[in-house]
């Protein structure tokens, strides 16, 4: 039987999206947000956004999400997103040219590009030091915050309601959304908290393999070629970048320590934007890079860097665990997991019952190529 009263906890792009395709399908259903809309994670992304996956599923999965932020031109910005790996890294060569023929294999608009042809299509970025680029067509990016309010605003309309600076629970038998002012019961729940997922979960006494790490970004001053520049990723110097405001917004990888959700330094580290300052002087040569704001967030790890999305135990529902790439997964996750919520299938493999939650494993990189 198809639930009829869906309670989501967590207003990122994940709780929202879902929230917004549940109600389209017809399903009374209710937001949990302890915060303000996106007041986790999906404020603090850079929102890039492409299909450069080399598994089918992924590949499938990020084909469907930018097909939806391409409905929302307000929202999404076309631009390729290049990686790279510099002269003398013969480790990542290799990868990105394995990773490049295979997803041109799956169908995907990946290709090598060559540096001097790089450069010709792209002035502003320096490729002197590039042995080997790809890139994806298919990509661009998404202001994170405006993609969320969208959301919820379909969700408004569709008529869900949105409970913002909620903080909940979880009961189980019987299913229960425990809150300040009231505890009510709903046929399904949805956590999609992000990096406070296991902590809302532990209070239904389900355990998730879930590590937080923090990741760090900036945004610089105008800088005059940011617009004669693709959305890069240096997978030898480890760091990402894209046109943001007439600067351009840097993002490093994966700082592989756990965090405590609650207890985290949300200001980035001095020695990040230090480093970041060199990274941009080498890669876009600017007259100089002044600093308009820094800032950290969770990212979230499982053991085998596959998300947990899926249902856990009879109508309790979780998705998370993006390893940094749940932004531009969220419309066609949100999709996935309002189809499982409704009775049909979800991602096989990113079921969260393959782990019983008690399992230790190490933080593996996101984005990185080791
Ligand atoms: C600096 C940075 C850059 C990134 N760049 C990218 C990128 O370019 N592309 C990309 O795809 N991904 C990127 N990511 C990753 C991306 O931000 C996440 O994968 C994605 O936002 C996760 O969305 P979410 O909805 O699962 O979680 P969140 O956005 O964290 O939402 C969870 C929500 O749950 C709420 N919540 C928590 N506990 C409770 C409770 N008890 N009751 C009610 N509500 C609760 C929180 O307040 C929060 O609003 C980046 C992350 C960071 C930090």
């Amino acid at each position: 039987m198809e639930p009829s009263t869906v309670a989501v906890v967590g207003a990122g792009a994940i709780g929202v999206t879902a929230t917004a395709e549940l109600a389209t399908r017809g399903a009374d259903v209710t937001l949990y947000e302890r915060g303000s809309l996106a007041a986790g994670s999906s404020g603090r992304a850079a929102g890039v956004c492409y299909d450069a996956f080399a598994d089918r599923t992924d590949a499938r999965i990020a084909t469907r999400s930018l097909e939806r932020f391409r409905e929302l031109p307000s929202v999404f910005t076309e631009l390729p997103y290049v990686w790279l790996a510099r002269s003398g890294d013969e480790k990542r060569a290799t990868a990105i040219r394995t990773q490049s023929r295979r997803m041109h294999e799956l169908g995907l608009d990946v290709s090598l590009v060559a540096p001097d042809d790089l450069y010709d299509r792209f002035p502003g970025l320096v490729t002197d030091d590039v042995a080997v680029a790809a890139i994806a067509h298919g990509a661009g990016y998404a202001e994170t915050e405006n993609y969320v309010e969208v959301m919820a605003e379909r969700a408004r309309k569709n008529g869900a309601a949105i409970r913002t600076e909620t903080p909940v629970e979880i009961a189980t038998d019987p299913l229960q959304v425990p809150a300040a002012d009231e505890k009510r019961s709903f046929d399904a729940v949805l956590v999609a908290g992000g990096a406070h997922s296991k902590h809302i979960l532990d209070t239904a006494g389900v355990s998730i393999p879930l590590k937080p790490y923090r990741v760090q970004a900036l945004v610089t001053d105008p800088i005059p070629t940011s617009e004669t520049v693709p959305m890069c990723f240096d997978a030898t110097g480890n760091y990402y970048f894209r046109p943001h405001t007439g600067g351009l917004l840097v993002g490093d990888g994966t700082e592989r320590v756990e965090s405590d959700p609650e207890h985290w330094q949300r200001d980035a580290d001095e020695e990040f934007v230090q480093q970041t300052r060199e990274r941009i002087a080498e890669r876009i040569r600017p007259d100089e890079i002044g600093v308009r704001k820094a800032w950290a967030g969770l990212c979230t790890a499982t053991p085998d860097g596959d998300p947990l999305v899926g249902e856990l135990r009879s109508g309790l529902f979780v998705a998370t665990g993006f390893h940094g790439h749940g932004f531009m997964r969220a419309p066609a996750l949100g999709e996935r997991i309002t189809d499982e919520i409704l009775g049909g299938d979800g991602v096989r493999r990113f079921d969260p019952t393959r782990f019983d939650g008690t399992e230790t494993f190490e933080i593996v990189a996101g984005m990185d190529i080791e």
